[in-house]
């Protein structure tokens, strides 16, 4: 049978723009109850408002997966609140594109912390949540960036390409106990180029974006579809791209 989004329990991380904040919009008005958590807590609030103004079920609390107790706490909201959790979005991802010989060591390690571990602490508070309860599902949020490799964008995509691996091999462990699906998305409009430090790549990146990209709803759209296959129906991979990007 399928899974109807009424009631199922949440958790978005990344959920303050973009792609999360798409999600987050479109679950609620399908009766989920979204549990959010990004760094800006202002951006949060205004997007919980607007859940509830809409009468969709929302909480949120200030979370910066580069810790892991803040993903504890995000997967306890969740539980305190409503219970239980169905679904761990792991979304929040940063990038910084750069030539592997310019050495921007910081950059690569944000992006480890953010994109790996992020997602690790992610797996690591709510796996024996899920356990406990028989069932769950892991969503993460990947990249075509993994799949079409290019340079400057080395170690980007070498984080989602660890994620990508991690994935599949969660989906083998699981055993039917919980579901695991992995979702690229090409160019898709967000803030996601607003924020990389290299200003010629951010101004290349900006121009195909406004080009190209899709909206965040697309990504949204896939999602829903993984939740609401029957719960012995497990949709690996996904991969969404504006139909023009090479
Ligand atoms: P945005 O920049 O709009 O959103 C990124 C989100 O991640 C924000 O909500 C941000 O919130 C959050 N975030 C960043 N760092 C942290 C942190 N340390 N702790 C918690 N949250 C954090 O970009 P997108 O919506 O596009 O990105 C979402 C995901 O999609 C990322 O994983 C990205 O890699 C992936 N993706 C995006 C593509 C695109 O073209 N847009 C293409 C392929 C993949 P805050 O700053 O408030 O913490």
């Amino acid at each position: 049978m399928e899974n109807s989004m009424k009631d199922k329990v949440i958790i978005i991380t990344g959920a303050s723009s973009g792609i999360g904040e798409a999600i987050a919009l479109a679950l609620a008005k399908e009766g989920a109850k979204v549990v959010l958590g990004a760094r800006r807590g202002t951006r949060l609030e205004s997007l919980a408002e607007r859940i509830r103004e809409s009468d969709g079920v929302v909480e949120y609390i200030v979370t910066d997966v580069r810790k892991r107790d803040d993903l504890v706490n995000l997967t306890g909201l969740a539980l305190t609140k409503f219970g239980k959790i169905d679904v761990l979005i792991n979304n929040a991802g940063i990038s910084q594109l750069s030539r592997i010989d310019e050495l921007d060591v910081e950059g690569w390690e944000d992006m480890i912390d953010v994109n790996i571990k992020g997602v690790l602490y992610g797996i690591a508070s709510a796996m024996p949540i899920f356990k406990k309860q028989g069932y769950g599902h892991f969503i993460n949020i990947i990249s075509t960036s993994g799949i079409k490799i290019v340079p400057l964008q080395g170690i980007y995509a070498g984080t989602k390409n660890a994620i990508r691996t991690i994935t599949e091999v969660l989906r083998q462990e699981s055993n039917g106990k919980y579901r695991v699906t992995g979702i690229s998305p090409g160019f898709v409009q967000t803030e996601f180029i607003s924020n990389l430090k290299n200003q010629a790549m951010r101004q290349a990146g900006q121009q195909r974006m406004d080009e190209i990209g899709i909206p965040p709803k697309a990504i949204a759209d896939a999602v829903m579809y993984a939740i609401s296959q029957p719960d012995n129906v497990d949709v690996g991979d996904i991969v969404i791209r504006p139909t023009v990007q090479d």
